[in-house]
């Protein structure tokens, strides 16, 4: 099997693994018992809250543990949103967002507060006059992500941040496809909330967490015990965050021999697709992208019949449009950038990691060209533009 859906998640790495086994076998005691076998969970959780606020340069206290990207994007956005309703109900973000962000947005509209979508340019980046452009008097929140999570796009955190500040506005980054890939300083780069996802970077599904620079009100997003200073209270889920802050020690030490080797493959891979196969194009930023990821557009075929095809070679990927919600709209992001819906239904991402060696690419480039050759060969859209081309 060659894995390349890093992006939808990672394999839990076996330092991780090992870390996060005795809070299931051994310190299984509930973290808010005062008798040694909870304490031990709690020392882990708060030696845990101190490994990750330090990969950000944040305080310990300023980060709040979650099941996740999605709860922490949710929590950040419905908070700001309630906390600052006094000041101003207007809100921005790009259209390329997660839908963990866009889905919330809509949900706010609903609740009387308004949104500003951005435009980004045909490599998916945010324009900063845009942003400048779109500020009023009460917005109080400008949320855009680190890195697109399709195309790879790597955002100008550190210029936003600069501005959000200047303008006194709050400034939210989904980071959870950058932690652990990209050095992120939330001092140096004014980012006054963060998500991030243990799962992204080789930890635990199920654990994640929210930066909140210390200052900034948000209300408790989930309502019960006194856990994570009573705004997200539930019992801890110890051996997850354990085995996130594992994973965050892990993603710092191999960071940069990770993202060379990445480098290097990805733009391996780029460079023989656009050699090797015709018709198609990178999505994306050529050098503003994610070490590891490779969007292409394919013409005159469908992403999901790729996919399929691959998968019985053994191949994993991703496709552009939203098969995770079995609809077969093509994805918002592809869109965003200005492809057409039959150019976006033909797209594929493939998203490495460190594991991934020359070979798998040479062999996945070996099947690509095969699996788009015959699906070429069965489309009537091909078919026309070969006679077009002739006539
Ligand atoms: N935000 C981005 C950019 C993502 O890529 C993802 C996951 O794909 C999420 C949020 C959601 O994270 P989680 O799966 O931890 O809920």
């Amino acid at each position: 099997m060659i894995y390349l859906d890093n992006a939808a998640t990672t394999k839990t790495a076996p330092e991780v693994v090992e870390a996060m086994l005795p809070y299931f076998t051994e310190c299984y005691g509930n973290p808010s018992a005062i008798y040694s076998l909870g304490s031990a969970g709690k020392k882990a959780i708060s030696e845990a809250r101190r490994t990750i606020a330090g990969a950000i340069g944040a305080k310990q206290e300023e980060i709040y543990f979650t099941a996740g990207g999605t709860e922490a994007d949710n929590w950040a956005l419905k908070a700001v949103a309630e906390s600052c309703s006094a000041r101003g109900r207007h809100i921005i973000t790009t259209k390329i967002e997660h839908h963990a962000v866009l889905h919330t947005c809509r949900y706010l509209e609903k609740n009387g507060y308004q949104v500003t979508y951005l435009d980004v340019d045909e490599y998916g980046l945010v324009d900063l006059d845009v942003l400048r452009a779109a500020i009023r008097p009460d917005t109080i929140l400008i949320s855009v992500m680190f890195a697109n999570n399709e195309i790879g796009t790597v955002e100008p955190v550190r210029e936003i941040g600069k501005l959000s500040r200047e303008r006194g506005i709050l400034f939210h980054t989904d980071a959870v496809q950058a932690f652990g890939q990209i050095p992120i300083d939330v001092e140096e780069m004014n980012i006054d909330l963060l998500s991030a996802s243990a799962h992204k970077l080789n930890g635990p599904k199920g654990a994640g967490m929210l930066y909140v620079r210390s200052g900034v009100k948000i209300r408790s997003f989930i309502h019960g015990g006194a856990q994570e200073r009573s705004r997200r209270a539930g019992t801890e889920n110890v051996p997850g965050i354990v085995g996130f802050a594992a994973a965050v020690r892990r993603a710092l030490r191999i960071m940069e021999e990770k993202t060379a080797k990445e480098k290097a493959l990805r733009d391996y891979l780029i460079g023989q697709i656009e050699t090797q196969i015709p018709y198609c194009r990178l999505n994306g930023h050529r050098e503003k992208r994610l070490p590891g990821n490779v969007n292409v557009s394919f013409q005159f075929i469908e992403g999901e019949s790729l996919l399929i095809m691959l998968d019985m070679k053994g191949i994993c990927a991703s496709s552009g449009s939203a098969c995770t919600s079995g609809s077969l709209d093509p994805s918002h992001v592809l869109l965003a950038i200005g492809l057409r819906h039959e150019e976006a239904h033909g797209s594929l991402r493939m998203t490495l990691s460190e594991e991934n060696t020359k070979e798998e690419m040479d062999i996945v480039v070996e099947q690509l060209k095969q699996i788009v050759n015959r699906l070429r060969d069965m489309s009537p859209l091909y078919e026309d533009f070969l006679k077009s081309q002739k006539g």
